[in-house]
């Protein structure tokens, strides 16, 4: 267990057993404080740090503020150089996540919008490794992924997560490893913390934005790099039996980066184990944030 960690909270660096949150904050009652989860990649080659996509997580911190109705404490520049900082203070030498929350301390009701406050919390954690993956087990949740007309999805609010909470314990009663959501409309939208993607017939294929899911960011990361590899992508509606007769299933997202998913209900799919083409993406994914593909270079911000 790591004994130090220096997070920012209320404007300071400060030691992270130290940092306090008030018990009657909305954030800690209702759940009111959107969120990224970021990470930092080290280069195996040059050993440098940098943040990936770090401009498209703070511009969609800032679409949550702004659709919640809140007034971020800081401009992006500023929050870079905090981001930046807080790293640096922690001297870190793995790979890391960064966790970065806009909230609403003091002690109002959910109406409330004020004091507003920030973390910003690195926490040490290595990409996967390629040759260790497995696949998991996943079932379709009978609970129904929320909407954009009742607690829009494309919002990364704490509050969300719960209708994440309901589907995740049941997936786990039933002996598996995680949930898969269909949206209202039936249709298939995405797993609890993470977007996902069939391969069919060498065909790469996920569902629309619209279809009740995080606008996520790896999706996107993830449809650039299988186009680059000859992959046709799909982005469309898809059918619930479509995840059973898939060749290949994976999850993405900032923390699960490509995960491979082996089983659905009782469906297996493949071979039950990782796919090939999802193994290659996720190569790719790291060559990506290890800052090896000179394309993407921008993808990256060197703390
Ligand atoms: N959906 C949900 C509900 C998530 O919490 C996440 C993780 N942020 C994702 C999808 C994946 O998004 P991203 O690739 O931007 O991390």
């Amino acid at each position: 267990m790591r004994m130090k960690r220096t997070i920012w909270l209320s404007g300071a660096l400060v030691d992270s057993q130290s940092a306090m949150i008030g018990a009657l904050s909305p954030a800690a009652q209702f759940g009111l404080s959107v969120f990224e989860g970021i990470r930092a990649y080290r280069s195996e080659k040059t050993g440098a740090l940098n943040v990936f996509r770090l401009n498209e997580h703070l511009e969609r911190l800032f679409d949550s503020c702004s659709l919640v109705g809140f007034c971020s404490p800081y401009n992006m520049s500023e929050l870079e150089s905090i981001i930046k900082m807080v790293v640096r203070a922690n001297d870190y030498r793995s790979d890391i996540a960064i966790r970065v929350a806009v909230f609403v301390d003091g002690e109002g009701s959910w109406t409330s919008s004020e004091p507003i406050n920030l973390f910003v919390a690195p926490i040490e954690k290595c990409r996967s490794d390629i040759l260790q993956l497995k696949a998991l087990k996943a079932c379709v949740s009978s609970w129904v992924r929320i909407g954009d007309n009742s607690l829009p999805p494309r919002v990364k609010l704490g509050a969300n997560y719960i209708n994440s909470r309901y589907a995740y314990n049941q997936a786990k009663a039933f002996g598996c490893d995680l949930p898969i959501f269909l949206a209202s409309d039936g249709k298939l939208s995405e797993s609890t913390g993470a977007c996902i993607f069939l391969i069919k017939d060498g065909r790469l294929i996920t569902p629309l934005c619209t279809s009740s899911i995080l606008n996520s960011i790896t999706r996107e990361t993830v449809i650039v790099l299988g186009g680059e590899m000859g992959l046709l992508v799909e982005e469309r509606v898809v059918d619930r039996t479509e995840l059973y007769l898939a060749d290949e299933i994976f999850l993405c997202g900032t923390a699960a980066e490509l995960t491979p998913v082996g089983q659905v209900d009782q469906f297996k799919i493949g071979d039950g184990s990782p796919g090939k083409i999802t193994l290659a993406l996720l190569k790719q994914y790291h060559a990506a944030v290890s800052g090896e593909l000179e394309q993407h270079a921008s993808w990256l911000t060197p703390i």
